[in-house]
């Protein structure tokens, strides 16, 4: 079997226009969806990550509003910014470029942020509701996993999904909202015994590991949708958590790294602040 594209390029593409679409109606309405991206120092990484982010608001028609910090701002000049930034009537959307500098607590800031302008969707409150099953602004990733799953119309309910990771960012969020979707979730992480066990059973499988090609062919079933989270910088280039040349023999979808789900997360980034915009202009707020 050789494996279909999950093409997030692409459906990504799709989801920027619709968002220029709605977003030039906004206007007639007086509203600009304005993001802030807020970056304290100069992690080459975040670096790239933010100039995404402004490209794709200022090609949407939003609001840009970019925040650079030097490495040693202090918590409390950070946590005042916020402050600004959640009383802002043009700032829809707040985001908090991580990993913050040594000296910032990162749960306090991402707590501090008001849950309507955590676009992110990683503050306690926005996380609580998703746990709970409630509406919540979703964070990105694996927001945009799903929306990629959806695109391509694979079926969740019943079926095995095994997600690699738990993070905050991903491996949590990711199966909470497979389960939503009737899934069974397998959450896997670092102390997993005999992973490839786990893995060999996925119908659906979810890479967010952070180890270049950790997943191998041996280790999937054949006909097994692969969602590769992964981004690691090698010489050779970008390369996903998946070995995409033996696992995309065996999968039935498979996502490419570049242009699977790295671009659907700022298609999903867009479209929140678009939905917070949009309910701000309905007089919550
Ligand atoms: P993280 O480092 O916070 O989490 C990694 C997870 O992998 C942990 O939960 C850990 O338990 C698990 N893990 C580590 N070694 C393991 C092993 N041997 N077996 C099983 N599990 C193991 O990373 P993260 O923030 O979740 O990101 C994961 C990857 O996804 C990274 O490469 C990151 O760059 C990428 N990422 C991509 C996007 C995107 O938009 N495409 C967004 C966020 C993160």
């Amino acid at each position: 079997m050789t494996a279909k594209i999950l093409d997030g390029k692409k459906i990504a593409a799709e989801i920027r226009a619709s968002v220029k679409g709605e977003t030039l109606l906004l206007k007639e309405r007086g509203i600009v969806p304005g993001l802030a991206v807020v970056l304290v120092g100069d992690n080459p990484a975040s670096k790239v990550y933010v100039g995404q982010k402004e490209k794709g608001c200022l090609e949407a028609g939003f609001a840009s509003f970019l925040h650079r910090l030097p490495g040693g701002t202090s918590q409390k000049d950070l946590l005042d910014l916020i402050g600004k930034l959640n009383a802002d009537p043009l700032v829809h959307g707040i985001l908090v470029q991580l990993p913050l500098p040594d000296q910032i607590d990162e749960e306090k800031v991402i707590a501090a942020i008001k849950p309507e302008k955590d676009v992110d969707g990683f503050s306690p409150v926005n996380m609580g509701r998703l746990v709970a099953g409630m509406s919540a602004i979703e964070p990105c990733t694996p927001k945009g996993i799903m929306r990629l799953l959806e695109a391509s119309r694979i079926e969740l309910a019943g079926k095995e999904a095994v997600v690699i990771g738990r993070s905050n960012i991903v491996g949590k969020p990711v199966a909470l909202m497979l389960l939503a979707r009737s899934a069974t979730v397998t959450v896997c992480h670092s102390r997993t015994r005999d992973l490839a066990e786990h893995t060999k059973r996925a119908d659906i499988l979810v890479a967010a590991v952070g180890r270049p090609r950790f997943v191998t062919a041996d280790m999937v079933k054949d006909g097994v949708v692969v969602i590769d989270v992964g981004i690691n910088r090698l010489e050779e280039g970008l390369v996903g958590d998946v070995d995409f040349e033996g696992v995309s023999e065996k999968a039935s979808w498979i996502t490419p790294v570049p242009g699977g789900v790295g671009p659907m997360t700022i298609a999903m980034l867009l479209e929140n602040t678009l939905e917070q915009a949009k309910l701000s202009g309905e007089g919550r707020s």
